[in-house]
């Protein structure tokens, strides 16, 4: 008996150990989420663990993307007190994809509209589960999150006067979107900057596929560069921000891999 508990003690400490390794491997040599940061019109908030995105709009008020991890949404709160603002100020929330660190506040901003690809929409509502390794072992069950406007891949949204382009890149989720806004891509999961500066895909332990992610990015590169956006800043939700030509960069890496 004592020999079992030992046996199945060592199985544990184990799991335990590898399951650390991998989140050690994911978050680490990451550029450290910057709460502040800010690139013209965009400010980023840092909700503990993730990263949101404040878009001051022509009309006085705000947009967001993405909405935290936090359901009481103080970061953000405290970021539109700053500027006398209150929470009937989100005109919209756009979602770059439906994993639940990125819906927190939603309920926060009653006059916001709600926006998501059309992919992305059981997911965002839990009417479908994610389907990455880690975030599959989760129960499906409703958000209580309603998408009020669905937006189609190459729309050109206007919010309060500041058009945004609407991308898609699945890989991350099935749905996810970046979207690009007065020289920042906000991407969301679907990139991170490392602490060299460089560009990295979606880590796999939560995306549904990273073959996917790789190639979105690859294309949204040069869709971006059609679309003459100019991208100064990349702004992922969980890691600071860097340089466009570091999408540059990764498409011309990723692209010339067989
Ligand atoms: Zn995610």
């Amino acid at each position: 008996m004592k020999r079992i508990l030992k046996i199945a003690a060592l199985v544990v400490l184990l799991v335990v150990v590898a399951v650390a390794g991998l989140f050690a491997v994911t978050f680490m040599g990451r550029q450290s989420l910057a709460d502040g940061y800010e690139i013209n019109r965009v400010r980023v908030v840092a909700d503990g663990f993730s990263g949101m995105a404040i878009i001051r709009l022509d009309d006085g008020r705000v947009a967001l993307v993405d909405a935290g991890d936090d359901p009481e949404g103080a970061a953000v709160l405290a970021e539109l007190q700053r500027r006398q603002l209150g929470p009937e100020a989100v005109a919209a929330v756009l979602l770059t994809h439906g994993h639940p660190d990125h819906l927190g506040a939603i309920a926060r901003f009653p006059r916001a509209e709600v926006m998501a690809l059309e992919a992305e929409v059981p997911l965002v509502e839990g009417r479908a589960g994610a389907r990455g390794p880690l975030p599959r072992l989760f129960p499906v069950s409703p958000t209580g999150v309603k998408v009020t406007r669905v937006l189609r891949d190459g729309d050109v949204v206007t919010v309060g006067g500041v058009p945004i382009r609407v991308y898609a890149v699945p890989g991350h989720t099935g749905g996810s979107a970046a979207y690009y806004v007065d020289g920042a891509l906000l991407v969301g999961d679907s990139a991170d900057i490392a602490s060299d500066g460089s560009l990295q895909g979606a880590p796999w332990i939560f995306s549904d596929s990273q073959a996917e992610n790789r190639a979105s990015l690859v294309r949204l590169e040069r869709r971006l560069v059609a679309d003459g956006a100019a991208v100064k800043a990349i702004v992922p939700a969980h890691s600071g921000a860097g340089e466009g030509a570091a999408l540059t960069s990764f498409a011309r890496t990723n692209r010339e891999r067989p």
